[in-house]
């Protein structure tokens, strides 16, 4: 360490400071891990024979107005045992972050007062970093009794805007595990690899959504992907609604066509059958809607299969743009279609959560911001 250079506590222990520089605006410390052995990840042995060393800078809480940088001198380790080489851990960011757990902790805190924007500009951070925080700080809703076996992946929206969230539920209690800010493949996979276990989950119900497929495919190579059954239905509901173009209001049309057959009364079924003869290709996505749901009834997944095969192909040679492109799209997610036949489960049951945030979502309109909605939504969430 130099004598010349600014004394400063960082009270992060464990972490040597080797030197600082001190601006007008910020503080950088030069800083590595003071142990000097880490225990090999592969076979448990300790060594200290350093293979590489590299920098790295990560950001920390402000230190006197200023904002602090660390320039962190991190080793990688040859194990002498079995030859593995792996980077030391790194308690105070946590692996792949570029951020301390104690700014992250800090801007969390402050989000309890001030708006997500207030504490971005205060702390010299983005504001998806204070949200990403809020949300590390509060969103583990509860640690699982046991294992996750059974885990539902699905969207919904938070933001006014329409900013896009994605949940993880434990399909087996119905209990929240998760949720995270955004849908993109790095969303959740981070989701994925911090809640869910590779050894103890067997399947995971999704969205008909490729970037949630690409998630559960990398992190959790053996569980099965369940196409989530009530989005595949909902895309022959969309199909028929984008033909016959009339919004659904009670009883009308629109209502009649998309209501379970099964579920109508003799004089609706007559209206509905009045409507379908004056109009052949309404009449042919009608029975293409039905078709599908058909597909659901059937016992065996070898019987699903045909089924499935012979509705892509009537629908891809039908004709009708919205049900050619529904075709399509069940081509390509033939395979985890059929996986609901291992393992039957859906997203449905969080579905009425998902009512319930949306009707708090309406009046979330009041709200100084998300954040005060996010928490309500949260404790909804919990007491469930
Ligand atoms: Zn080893």
């Amino acid at each position: 360490m130099q004598d010349n250079c600014i004394t400063i506590e960082l009270r992060l222990p464990g972490l040597l400071v080797l030197e600082t520089k001190e601006e007008e605006r910020w503080i950088e410390a030069a800083v590595r891990y003071e142990q000097e052995e880490a225990d090999c990840p592969r076979c448990g042995h300790s060594t200290w024979q350093v293979h590489q060393w590299h920098l790295q800078h990560k950001r920390d809480a402000k230190l006197w107005g200023k904002e602090v940088w660390l320039a962190l001198f991190k080793r990688r380790f040859r194990c002498r045992v079995c030859g593995e080489v792996f980077t030391e851990p790194d308690p105070h960011c946590g692996r792949g972050r570029r951020t301390t757990r104690r700014l992250r902790k800090t801007v969390a805190r402050r989000a309890e007062e001030a708006t997500v924007r207030a504490v971005a500009r205060e702390e010299g951070v983005s504001e998806g970093l204070v949200e990403r925080s809020w949300v590390e700080e509060h969103a583990v809703v509860s640690a699982p009794t046991r294992p996750h076996a059974l885990l539902g992946l699905d969207g919904f929206c938070v933001r006014r805007p329409g900013r896009m969230w994605t949940g993880m539920w434990d399909l087996e209690t119905a209990n929240p595990v998760a949720v995270v800010p955004g849908e993109r493949q790095v969303d959740v996979q981070r989701m994925l690899e911090r809640h869910a276990c590779r050894d103890t989950v067997r399947a995971v119900a999704i969205d008909l959504s490729e970037p949630y497929r690409q998630a559960v495919e990398l992190v959790l190579p053996g569980a099965l992907i369940v196409a989530d059954k009530f989005h595949v239905l909902a895309l022959a509901g969309r199909a028929l609604h984008e033909v016959h173009g009339e919004t659904r209001r009670p009883g009308n049309l629109a209502w009649l066509l998309q209501r379970g057959a099964e579920k109508l009364s003799l004089e609706q079924r007559r209206r509905l059958l009045d409507a379908l003869q004056a109009d052949p290709s309404l009449a042919r996505s009608w029975g293409l809607k039905e078709a599908l749901r058909e597909v659901y009834r059937k016992r065996s997944q070898k019987e699903a299969a045909a089924a499935l095969e012979r509705w892509i192909k009537e629908a891809g040679g039908s004709g009708l743009r919205p049900f050619e492109r529904t075709a399509a799209t069940l081509r390509k997610w033939h395979r985890e279609v059929l996986n609901y036949w291992h393992y039957p489960i859906t997203n449905a049951l969080v579905e009425g959560k998902h009512n319930r945030v949306k009707v708090l979502k309406r009046r979330a309109y009041g709200y100084r911001n998300d954040r005060s909605f996010l928490l309500r939504i949260l404790n909804l969430i919990h007491t469930d």
